[in-house]
């Protein structure tokens, strides 16, 4: 018996058996079903995702003499005849016969009447390729198309059309299929010829079919010679998916500096064969995957990701600086354009990875990238201390405080300001705290030219001399200034730069609104850090909340009204 392809095996034979592609469809369907099919179509879409089925289904509809619900019988003389090899319909592949005679032959033939049924159709499959005076000999039959006659140009590159021929189409785009609706049409081709198949297996070859049928069902093809059952295992042997840990070690050495095991395992990639352009393109689509993981809520949904793969991609996403993640991404989208030019791939890619891991090289950039973030903040305006129910207001000193700025001209006993977001930080190293600190309680010795504040060593004296405790705005603001300094980690100091603070007692309650934040911050391994840090501040209860906006305003209210009991506090 000879072997058919799955996919000529399952090609779709009515226009209900479509997988997605429903915008076109209907309209298909209703052109038949009132007899208005029109003389020329123009369908657009990537590869495999039904041009050409749709293209045939619509050419025995349009022929058939008692279409169901739009879509050939499959039982009348038409159906049949078209079935065996109608002259009715031809099929041209441009790819091939791109030529002006072709077209002229068309022309010619085009003024037959059709045979059995009642229309000729012509496809022209990637229509594209026809040469320019091939193109103008089309458009003359398509200027005046004989009443019999229906053209379906179906190309992948509608833009290399010209506007001559695109104005007589009736265009139709064709779109990606989802890789669940893949997974819902694998399933039933698998069911169908009885193979068994783990669901992983299935979802896997679906997300490499990448929105193509086609595509798809021949990576199911070769997947399944594999074994008897159709198991991830050997899914992922098939696919060369294994090397995706490599993939991965490569990714995180990159990010984290480590250009020793960086370089080892871009060596390790390319000796298994893999082409320097196909690990650009994984390394490009690991790192996307990782800021997918770093923002989105629902990333485990969004990638579609074996659960295996998706803990990985999370675990790389949750200890990487996404600046860091960012810097990556466009690096290599670089040396991929670069590399199209170059003799030697290789050291393209080498020079990049080792770029990525070193950078501070570029350390200006991040500085700079810092200040940014400060400046949206104050744009923002999340130090006005009212806003998140925050209750320890510095009234004890209501001396000339207009507006949340800093105060400059109080030299001895200066108002702690709210937050103290002075001057980003210029490279070297700066003074570890400034003037929220009261007193430099630590001998500086060095008579630093810089007449505003000495560089100092440790981090101690947290609580202010006169004894009292610093407002949460403060206490934060010296947390954040320490921990800028203190931790390499650019995304935890991104999240908790978010925080809104407020006291509850003894404990510091960081309040924010995006609840994936706040889980993030609870985990331990963020928590940890932070503990460490608001030790250093002399902060040693914190507590990090998403916003639960009923209890909290509430909580806050009573908590305002208990602190400020002298003043009335009104609710609007
Ligand atoms: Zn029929």
């Amino acid at each position: 018996m000879a072997h058919i392809s799955l996919y000529r095996r399952f090609r779709p034979s009515t226009f209900d058996e479509m997988v997605r592609q429903e915008h076109v469809v209907r309209v298909l369907k209703n052109q038949i079903e009132q007899n208005a099919a029109g003389h020329a179509y123009l369908f657009c879409g990537p590869r495999g995702t039904g041009k050409t089925s749709v293209a045939r289904i619509f050419a025995r509809a349009v022929n058939c003499e008692q279409p169901v619900n739009g879509s050939p019988c499959g039982k009348c003389a038409a159906c049949r005849a078209i079935a065996e090899g109608s002259l009715d319909v031809t099929e041209i592949d441009a790819a091939s016969n791109n030529g002006v005679n072709e077209m002229r032959d068309l022309r010619e033939k085009v003024q037959y009447p059709p045979v059995t049924g009642r229309y000729k159709v012509y496809i022209i499959d990637e229509v594209h390729m026809l040469t320019d005076s091939a193109f103008n000999a089309l458009l003359k039959t398509l200027e005046e198309p004989p009443a019999h006659a229906i053209f379906i140009l179906a190309t992948t590159e509608p833009h290399k059309i010209p506007a001559t021929i695109l104005s007589r189409c009736m265009r139709l785009d064709f779109k990606l299929i989802p890789a669940e609706d893949l997974e819902k049409h694998l399933t039933s081709v698998l069911e169908a010829i009885g193979k068994e198949y783990e669901p992983e297996a299935v979802s896997a070859i679906a997300r490499a079919g990448a929105g193509s049928d086609r595509d798809m069902l021949s990576i199911a093809e070769t997947c399944i010679a594999y074994d008897d059952k159709l198991t991830y295992a050997a899914v992922t042997a098939a696919l060369g998916a294994a090397d995706f840990k490599t993939t991965a070690r490569l990714t995180e050495a990159m990010l984290h500096g480590d250009m020793p095991t960086a370089l080892f395992a871009t060596e390790t990639a390319l000796s298994e064969g893999k082409a320097v352009g196909v690990l650009v393109r994984d390394l490009m689509e690991l790192l996307s995957q990782v800021t997918i993981a770093m923002t989105c809520k629902n990333a485990q949904k969004l990638l579609a990701l074996p659960k295996d793969l998706f803990e990985r991609v999370k675990l790389i996403a949750d200890n990487a600086d996404g600046r860091a993640v960012l810097r990556a991404t466009e690096l290599l989208g670089k040396t991929e354009t670069e590399m199209r030019f170059a003799s030697s791939p290789r050291i393209l890619l080498e020079t990049a990875i080792m770029r990525i891991s070193m950078p501070e090289t570029e350390l200006s950039a991040e500085a700079l990238t810092v200040r940014l973030n400060e400046l949206e903040r104050r744009v923002a305006g999340i130090p006005m201390p009212l806003a998140g129910g925050a209750v320890d207001i510095p009234v004890e000193e209501p001396a000339p405080k207009p507006a949340p700025k800093k105060v400059k001209q109080a030299p001895p006993e200066e108002v702690p300001p709210e937050y103290d977001y002075d001057e980003p930080p210029p490279l070297e190293e700066e003074p570890v705290f400034d003037d929220a600190f009261p007193e430099p309680p630590f001998s500086a010795p060095a008579p630093a030219p810089a007449p505003k504040a000495e560089p100092k060593a440790v981090p101690v004296a947290p609580i202010a001399d006169n004894g009292e405790k610093p407002t949460a705005e403060v206490a934060f603001g010296r947390f954040l200034r320490t921990l800028r300094k203190t931790s390499r980690n650019g995304v935890l100091f991104t999240m908790c730069s978010d925080l809104i603070p407020s006291y509850e007692g003894d404990t510091l309650v960081l309040v924010t609104d995006v609840e994936t934040i706040a889980r993030s911050l609870q985990k331990e391994e963020h928590r940890a850090v932070m503990a460490d840090t608001f030790a250093l501040v002399g902060i040693t209860s914190f507590e990090v909340r998403g916003a639960q906006p009923q209890a909290k305003s509430e909580d806050a209210i009573t908590e305002l009204k208990k602190n400020f009991s002298k003043y009335p506090v009104e609710v609007k």
